[in-house]
């Protein structure tokens, strides 16, 4: 019999590893749900609401049991979707859907998700398009228990299972044999989503973003998939195999990071220097993310998230109150930066149509809009000082590219600052104010623009772009968008030092800072205070506490005197690497220059 035929399919590796197994097919959901008419409105809201109240529980028993599995920091993502559940505004619209409209519940949620899930799906900054699958995770557990059908049971799976499936719920590792399942294909998700950063946590190899890849295979075809270079072939002829079997060996003789505990102590260098490591959040459900992983403070809350896919357009000063104080409080005694609206002006329901920008990352955005859109502004930094009388509050401007931009935002905040002074009183706390550094103009003029601020705040995911004129979120040009290139170092390098010279605190926000190799560099360059991703928090610390202050000195000072991204890369892998007694490899990757469009 003719063997099957070798197919080759690609996505992006989101986590490395070569392995070879049996591709099981997940049907996730296949979802097709019609709009009913239901005559008996009060029994479909109780079906609802019955089926809300199963899935809490399901997710909090499958919180627990990743918890065990895999450790705390991995539970921390079913919170997430826990708050969807109890989110009031969203049970409020599915609510008010059946209602209004006789529906079925099961379309009411359908209806609502799709919104959300759209809204999310059109932002630029891939981390936060990614958060749409945690809308439909939610959703898909409500719509199983509306169906009534039992959840895929994990038990008894024949060994060396690669799922391959559309999307993947990552609640499924809870209860998934991971003695069996070997990786991970899925045509939908990206590096950032939570089943690939679990996947990552568990030095599970996943390949993902494989278009149409579920109608080429079918259950039990031989898989080789191959996570480092987001790779995976159907059917491997015996050469294929035989040319990556070192591959395949070496990486089932590794170990990966073990999951790092959670810790709330402060994060110090073998020798004692201090360090500060703080979590970048949107939304209030990150908050027990960051708290559990224990952040010191939130570092960066990316405030446009309240006005996304609001129903007004843009938040109410109560609403917004009501958000900081949250903030606030939970975090205390820790400090909370809440950057002001950094996006386009459709957020901000402005009556010129502006939202058609031809170049929007060098529009009129950040720190522009809101200056262009005062009403806007003053509703920000009035919700922001009231709330400064619950805990520690800062104020960070996005986009800072003039002097005058500060100077101006200053008398708006002062004007606010004594208009809430009348009325609050003394409960006012004072209000620090930083700026995001993330304009190259803004690294030239840091001197001048520091003496005006409190402290800075380093956007490095935008400063790359605007110093390597590459567009961030544009795929043609991903591979130019290396954080490792000597100018971004030297940019880098240069603002530790202006900052140390002015005694200004300094703060890196920008994704570099979740990546190990580089928060050396960082830490070596004079940067001891990082904010990053709530999840990352326990792995750089754990790695930091390993790094003697004059040995991440000398590695960034040799760093710098690279003229390559490669060999930087190169160099600082090697050299960390033998500084700490985990497999870093995964990380690696992240920061690796990819070869050019031409493929050299
Ligand atoms: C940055 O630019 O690095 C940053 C932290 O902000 P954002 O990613 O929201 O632009
Ligand atoms: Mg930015």
């Amino acid at each position: 019999m003719a063997s099957k035929s070798e197919k080759i399919f690609r996505g992006s590796g989101v986590s490395p590893g070569v392995i070879l197994g049996r591709a099981l097919k997940f049907d996730s959901h296949n979802r097709f749900i019609l709009r009913m008419h239901v005559n008996d409105v009060d029994e479909e809201i109780r079906r609802y609401l019955r089926a809300i109240e199963a899935a809490k529980e399901q997710l909090k028993t499958l919180k627990s049991k990743l918890e065990m599995k895999l450790g705390r920091e991995h539970g921390i993502i079913l919170d997430a979707h826990l708050l969807i559940l109890e989110d009031k505004s969203l049970n409020a619209e599915i609510l008010e859907s059946i209602r209004k409209n006789n529906a079925n519940a099961d379309w009411a949620v359908m209806q609502a998700t799709d919104r959300l899930v759209h809204a999310y799906q059109s932002l630029d900054d891939e981390y936060f398009r990614e958060r749409h699958s945690d809308f439909e995770h939610v959703a898909e557990r409500i719509l199983l228990n509306l169906s009534g059908k039992r959840p895929f049971n994990w038990e008894h799976l024949p060994d060396n299972q690669i799922i391959a499936s559309r999307d993947f719920n990552p609640s499924n590792f809870a209860t998934m044999d991971l003695q069996r399942v070997r990786g991970l294909v899925l045509e939908s998700g990206g590096r950032t989503s939570h089943t690939a950063i679990i996947s990552r946590g568990l030095g599970l190899p996943a390949v993902m973003g494989v278009g149409d890849f579920l109608g080429g295979i079918v259950t039990g075809d031989q898989l080789l998939l191959n996570g480092d270079e987001g790779q995976v072939i159907v059917n491997p002829t015996k050469e294929r195999i035989d040319g990556l079997s070192g591959r395949l060996e070496a990486f089932g003789a590794k170990k990966r990071t073990p999951s790092p505990a959670q810790s709330s102590s402060a994060t110090r260098t073998q020798d004692g220097t201090a360090i500060s490591l703080r979590a970048n959040t949107e939304m209030l459900h990150e908050l027990s993310a960051a708290k559990n992983c224990g952040a010191a403070g939130i570092g960066l809350f990316r405030s446009e998230f309240l006005y996304f896919g609001h129903p007004q357009g843009y938040p109410e000063m109560e609403e917004q109150l009501a958000v900081y104080r949250r903030l606030a409080r939970e975090m205390s005694p820790y400090p909370v930066a809440i950057r002001t609206l950094d996006a386009g002006s459709e957020k901000v329901g402005g009556s010129q149509d502006l939202t058609k920008q031809e170049n929007p990352s060098m529009g009129l955005r950040g720190i522009r809009l809101s200056l262009y859109a005062r009403d806007a502004f003053l509703i920000q930094i009035e919700a922001i000082f009231r709330a400064s009388c619950d805990g520690r509050i800062e104020i960070v401007l996005p986009m800072i590219s003039t002097i005058e931009e500060i100077w101006q935002a200053k008398i708006l905040i002062d004007q606010v600052r004594s208009k809430v002074r009348e009325s609050v009183g003394p409960a006012i706390q004072a209000v620090p104010l930083g700026a995001m550094i993330e304009v190259p103009a803004a690294v030239f003029s840091l001197e001048v623009l520091a003496k005006e601020v409190d402290f800075l705040c380093v956007g490095t995911n935008d400063l790359i772009q605007y110093m390597l004129a590459v567009d961030r979120g544009n795929p043609q040009v991903a591979y130019l968008f290396q954080p490792l290139h000597p100018t971004v170092l030297h940019c880098l390098n240069h603002i530790a030092k202006v900052a140390k010279g002015l005694n200004k605190p300094v703060r890196i926000c920008g994704e570099i800072s979740s990546n190990p190799f580089y928060a050396v560099l960082l830490l070596g360059m004079g940067f001891t205070q990082l904010s990053m991703n709530p999840l990352s928090i326990p792995t750089i610390r754990r790695v930091l506490r390993e790094i003697p202050i004059d040995v991440s000195r000398q590695i960034a000072h040799k760093a710098l005197t690279f003229i390559t991204a490669q060999e930087v890369y190169e160099y600082l892998t090697t050299v960390v690497a033998k500084l700490v007694p985990w497999d870093l490899s995964s990380y690696a990757k992240e920061i690796a220059p990819q070869n050019g469009r031409n493929g050299k």
